[in-house]
């Protein structure tokens, strides 16, 4: 077996008891050479984010509020930890740095840093593992732009001087030797990237959940659970609203043809969901990988006689809606109507002048606009070799009463979108469901 890099979440390390547990997934699993670490996150509902508390310190800093309690607080999480797991580690040094810094008008980057920093520092330390500062791997330039080359060429140096190691996720740093964060969950980048430089056969990605479900079970209660999906249909759920992992992070492990894994630290023996370019041999034969959806859009639904005459009515259609700074986020079209599908946000106070374009400047006849519109996806790299998906989708719709604005199948055929009322989201889910999985 290749090298595994593992990347837990602040659940997986909220705590001691979640520390012993990634402590056994580790050692059973001699594959896993790179360990990255997020901050602690919470440990009930109503706990905070260690992220959240430095934040926190930074804020009451600046605003000359009292901030040794939240401090107090922090440390007291790092203690407790080492004390019930008998680390021996002396973390005073390091506590009196980040205030000193604090005082000294340290950045927010570099205060909310730390949370994954002295994690890592605890988790070496508890796993046996070498220690290396994410500032020394991860690289910014002086306007903190993320360098992809130097990054990598750095990771791939220093770790292979090392057999295990931990690293800090979340951050790095620019040439001043300044820490830059990622953008929040961004521990995740971080992960991909060590992922990556040292040519991981797999990247785990440790969360609490097992990966993706085949639909939100809260619609549908029988929702089973996805273990292979295509980095392509995890895009495209993604867009619908989809989401596990941080967005940036698949970028690093898909271009180096790495495939992720989500993993549940709270049941490490689910199988989770693995994330791979091809369709996994055993998965052949599923017509839908996932079905997603989003409420909050709008949908102009625009009549007007032989469109194919008017050869600048596609450019005059998109203009009245690009004029007004909204995003189209679908655009079909028939013989005599059109349906332009547009976030509600990006609307607003200006949808009557968009309708007065579209009769002046298209010389539209009519044009109706339905507000609290939801889209629904069904996501399968299978439904390009079945026929009548489509079909299926409009008759069992029909069937229930459901309906629609629009209904679009891309190209690839491997998505299928349909528009309906926001309070037909759930059935619609519901009905496309039964459709297509329970055949
Ligand atoms: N600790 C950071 C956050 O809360 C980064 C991460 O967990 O990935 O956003």
């Amino acid at each position: 077996m290749g090298i595994k890099v593992a990347k837990f979440g602040g659940t997986s390390l909220a705590d001691d008891i979640q520390l012993v547990k990634i402590k056994n997934i580790i050692d059973d699993d001699p594959d896993i050479k790179y360990v990255i670490v997020s901050a602690p996150g919470k440990r009930f509902r109503a706990d905070n984010k260690v992220t959240d508390l430095l934040y926190g310190i930074k804020a009451q800093k600046d605003s000359n509020l009292p901030y040794d309690q939240t401090f107090d607080i922090i440390k007291s999480r790092f203690d407790v930890m080492m004390m019930h797991l008998g680390i021996k580690l002396d973390l005073s040094g390091e506590y009196k740095n980040i205030i000193d810094q604090l005082e000294n008008g340290a950045t927010k980057d570099y205060i909310a840093s730390r949370g994954e920093y002295l994690n890592a520092l605890i988790t070496a330390k508890y796993l046996g593992f070498d220690f290396i500062d994410a500032a020394d791997l991860i690289m910014f330039d002086e306007r903190g732009r993320f360098l992809e080359e130097e990054t990598n060429d750095n990771i791939a140096a220093i770790l292979s001087e090392h057999e295990h190691a931990v690293i800090p996720g979340f951050y790095g740093s620019k040439p001043n030797g300044k820490i830059k964060t990622f953008s929040r969950g961004g521990s995740d980048i971080t992960g991909a990237l060590v992922a990556r430089a040292v040519g991981a056969e797999v990247y785990e990605n440790w969360t609490d959940v097992s990966g993706f479900m085949i639909t939100d079970p809260r619609i549908v209660p029988n929702a089973r659970h996805i273990e292979y999906i295509t980095y392509r249909e995890l895009k495209e759920l993604s867009h619908m609203g989809a989401s596990v992992l941080h967005e940036d992070a698949i970028y690093p492990a898909r271009a180096a043809g790495i495939p992720i894994k989500i993993k549940n630290t709270e049941l490490p023996s689910h199988p989770g969901t693995l994330i791979t370019e091809e369709v996994v041999e055993k998965n052949k034969d599923r017509i839908v990988t996932g079905f997603a959806g989003r409420k909050g859009f709008a949908l102009f639904s625009i009549k007007k006689r032989a469109i194919e005459e008017d050869k600048g009515f596609y450019r005059k259609l998109a203009g009245a809606f690009e004029d007004r700074d909204c995003q189209i986020v679908h655009l079909l079209s028939g013989e005599d109507s059109a349906v332009v599908v547009v976030p509600n946000s990006s609307i607003e106070e200006k949808r009557l002048d968009i309708v007065d374009d579209l009769y002046d400047q298209l010389r539209a006849e009519n044009v109706e606009v339905f507000d609290d519109v939801a889209l629904v996806a069904a996501v399968g790299e299978g439904m390009k070799t079945i026929p009548g998906v489509y079909e299926k989708v409009l008759d069992s719709l029909t069937a229930e009463g459901i309906e629609t604005g629009m209904i679009f199948q891309g190209l690839r055929r491997t998505n299928l979108i349909v528009a309906v009322l926001g309070k037909d989201y759930s059935r619609t889910i519901r009905t496309i469901y039964k459709a297509l999985e329970n055949k």
